[in-house]
This record gives C-alpha cells, sequence and structure tokens, in this order.
C-alpha cells in the first residue's frame, strides 16, 4: 500500500557495490511515490557512451571533448540541455519509466543489460574517478530534485556513492548501506553478474573526487543479516517521523 510522506522528501542512499541500494531504494519509491534516481546507471551510461566513442579512462582529453566539458545544466523541465560550452557538448535528457528516472545521453538511454555488461563492470570505476566525468554530471544529478517535483513525484530517493556528501548534502534523510564484503560478493554471483565488488569499492573509496565516504550524519543500516523488506520498514520509520 502507498504511503503519502507528509510533504515532497528527499531521501539520499549511498553505499558500497551490491550493498543492496538498487531494491532498497526501488521499494522506498514504490512505498511512497517517489521517483527514484540511480547516479550508478548515470556513470554506467557515461562510460558505456564513452568505452563506444573508443576513449578509454586514461585518456582525459579526449573524455573532455567528447563531454564537452562546462559542465552539464541540468534538465530541470525535462527538456534537453546540455554542457555550456564547446562544440561537442553531450546532450542530457531524462527519460522517466515507472518511477524510474534514466538519464540519455543525446538521446540515447541503454538498456539495462549493456550498463551491467561485465565490460562496463570493469571500466565504470576508472571513468568514476575522472574530475570531469563527476562534473560533467554534477548538476544533472541535482536537477533530478527539479525534475521529481515538476513531474509530480511525492519526491525523490537517490542512490550513489556521494549523494548524501556531495549531490544532495541537505536530503532530508541520507542513508548509508553496508554489508559485509563475502555476502555482496555473493548477492552479485546470485544475479548471475560478473563483478570484482571488493576492486570497485578500493577504487571508489580512494579516489580525490567524491570518494565513497559514509556521510557524517547519515544513518548506517548493515543489512548482512537483515532482509530487504526489514531494511525498508526502517527507512519508512525514518521517512514518516520526518516533519
Ligand atoms: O551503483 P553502481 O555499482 O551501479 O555504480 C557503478 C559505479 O559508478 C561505481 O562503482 C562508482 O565507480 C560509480 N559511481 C560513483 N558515484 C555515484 C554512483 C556511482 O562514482 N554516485
Amino acid at each position: 500500500m502507498q504511503e503519502t510522506p507528509k510533504r515532497f522528501v528527499t531521501v539520499a542512499v549511498d553505499g558500497g557495490a551490491a550493498a543492496g541500494k538498487s531494491s532498497t531504494s526501488r521499494a522506498v519509491a514504490e512505498r511512497f511515490g517517489l521517483m527514484h534516481v540511480d547516479t550508478g546507471a548515470h556513470y554506467r551510461t557515461v562510460a558505456l557512451a564513452l568505452t563506444r566513442a573508443g576513449i578509454s579512462p586514461g585518456d582525459t582529453g579526449a573524455i573532455t571533448a567528447f563531454l564537452g566539458i562546462g559542465g552539464s545544466t541540468g534538465d530541470s523541465a525535462g527538456d534537453a540541455v546540455g554542457g555550456t560550452t564547446g562544440d561537442a557538448t553531450a546532450r542530457l535528457t531524462t527519460v522517466v519509466e515507472g518511477r524510474t528516472a534514466r538519464l540519455a545521453i543525446d538521446g540515447v538511454a541503454p538498456a539495462d543489460a549493456a550498463l551491467r555488461a561485465p565490460e562496463i563492470n570493469a571500466v565504470v570505476s576508472p571513468f568514476a574517478a575522472v574530475p570531469a566525468v563527476r562534473q560533467f554530471l554534477f548538476a544533472y544529478q541535482r536537477g533530478q530534485v527539479a525534475v521529481a517535483r515538476e513531474r509530480g513525484f511525492n519526491g525523490l530517493v537517490m542512490e550513489g556513492r556521494d549523494i548524501g556528501s556531495v549531490i544532495l548534502p541537505d536530503a532530508d534523510l541520507r542513508v548509508f548501506l553496508e554489508a559485509d564484503p563475502e555476502a555482496r560478493a555473493a548477492r552479485r554471483v546470485a544475479e548471475g553478474g560478473v563483478d570484482a565488488v571488493a576492486e570497485r569499492d578500493k577504487r571508489d573509496s580512494s579516489r580525490k573526487t567524491a570518494p565513497l565516504v559514509c556521510p557524517a550524519g547519515a544513518v548506517r543500516i548493515d543489512n548482512t543479516h537483515l532482509s530487504l523488506a526489514e531494511v525498508v520498514e526502517e527507512i519508512a520509520r525514518l521517512i514518516t517521523a520526518l516533519r
């Protein structure tokens, strides 16, 4: 049964690879009528576009040229917008499917299977460590709050690595999900995926720009021994308690 929060709410969910962020965020979005934004999918979309263009993570010159850095301006009205400078500016738009908002670059929102392929698992963290890539997505991601309002959602739940620390530090609720490394690796295997979870976490935690951290003031939930329903219940309690 859907519950209506007292007001428009913003929820940030951060955590390592396979920590349960997506299933939790989707379930919370469903329960409260929120728009769900998976920023990991944004980095995967950019990594896929760059890979298809033959660009590797070490080639910052080519990355900058491809993305037309100057930064994205976000698409608060859902209209196509892109960077503000450069000729090759990639245009970013939002496609909302059900409760999930997906990023399209130059009109292309790749299928989930392509975003989660082993080749992309292997390069997404190195691309995400490139400051130009993060700069490219920053305003777009912040702009998703306005997109959620405009599309009539009761709020937004955004998941990633730096949502509570960098993208939405003023979110009404910031959650940091954790689970034992063995449990996380086992989840990926159960999903049939090929993914070096620990290695990605190490890269994501040690990079200079917007590393994976549990931000001060965030609610830490270790779900190693909790069911999805129990985690969602805990977050629902926190959302209901918001004033
Ligand atoms: O969440 P997911 O595992 O799909 O994220 C893929 C990768 O995208 C992460 O390993 C990380 O390198 C990057 N990422 C990030 N910041 C975010 C979300 C994801 O750097 N907010």
